[in-house]
């Protein structure tokens, strides 16, 4: 089977776009984080006008919850955009979370829990996007290299096929993506957490932490 490149086929998405004086398609970005949808949205907005939806019920605790969701304001505010953005934000809402992800609480990051977590977001996404009238919906998480691409490529056709709206595929890590949005969150001066989000892989990295503490120190 042939290995897609969604940097290539985004691309070709872009290219066949009518963007024009009348206007630019919608398109309802999912974003994870501040730092994360900076590079997307710098990709974006010159092909859409951008929607963004700030939907995480998998960040734990809630002050972390309100700390991303202040940065990705500031980011709005702070950075220059060709076509039109908007901004909306779901409810906290850790409980669904919770109970989607039962029975996975051991999971490593990167395993079956977060094929759950892309799902729960990606559908009140597509469903948001359906209830918009926009033209596509897409996410920021590929941007991560801890993120799977392709899962998350084959969840969002998934939901568009369900929901009817159009998914733009993508790999945003590719082109160095990842290493551009560090560069663009350190120039907007934003907060950038060193865990994922939720409270089992904050627990990951606290261990990881402490392993490597404990390798400084013999006697830890
Ligand atoms: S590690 Fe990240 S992607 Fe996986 S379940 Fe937790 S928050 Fe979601």
């Amino acid at each position: 089977m042939n290995k897609r490149n969604y940097q290539k086929e985004m691309e070709e998405v872009l290219k066949g776009l009518q963007v024009d004086q009348k206007g630019r398609p919608k398109l309802l970005l999912h974003s994870c984080c501040g730092p994360c949808s900076s590079y997307v949205m710098k990709v974006l907005t010159d092909f859409f006008d951008l929607s963004l939806f700030y939907y995480n019920p998998n960040i734990h605790p809630q002050a972390e919850y309100e700390k991303r969701l202040a940065t990705q304001r500031e980011l709005c505010e702070k950075m220059p955009f060709t076509g039109k953005l908007t901004f909306l934000s779901a409810p906290y809402d850790p409980e669904r979370f919770f109970a989607q992800t039962k029975g996975l609480e051991e999971e490593r990051e990167g395993g079956s829990r977060c094929e759950v977590c892309f799902r729960l977001r990606l559908e009140e996404t597509a469903k948001e996007a359906q209830k918009q009238g926009a033209d596509f919906f897409t996410t920021t998480l590929s941007v991560s290299p801890y993120k799977n691409a392709p899962l998350l490529n084959a969840i969002g056709e998934e939901m568009a096929k369900k929901y009817q709206v159009n998914y733009l595929v993508a790999d945003f890590k590719k082109k160095e993506g990842y290493k551009q949005s560090v560069q663009l969150a350190k120039a907007y001066d934003l907060y950038r957490q060193d865990y994922c989000g939720c409270i089992y892989s904050l627990r990951q990295r606290e261990e990881e932490k402490a392993a490597q503490e404990a390798k400084k120190d013999p006697f830890l």
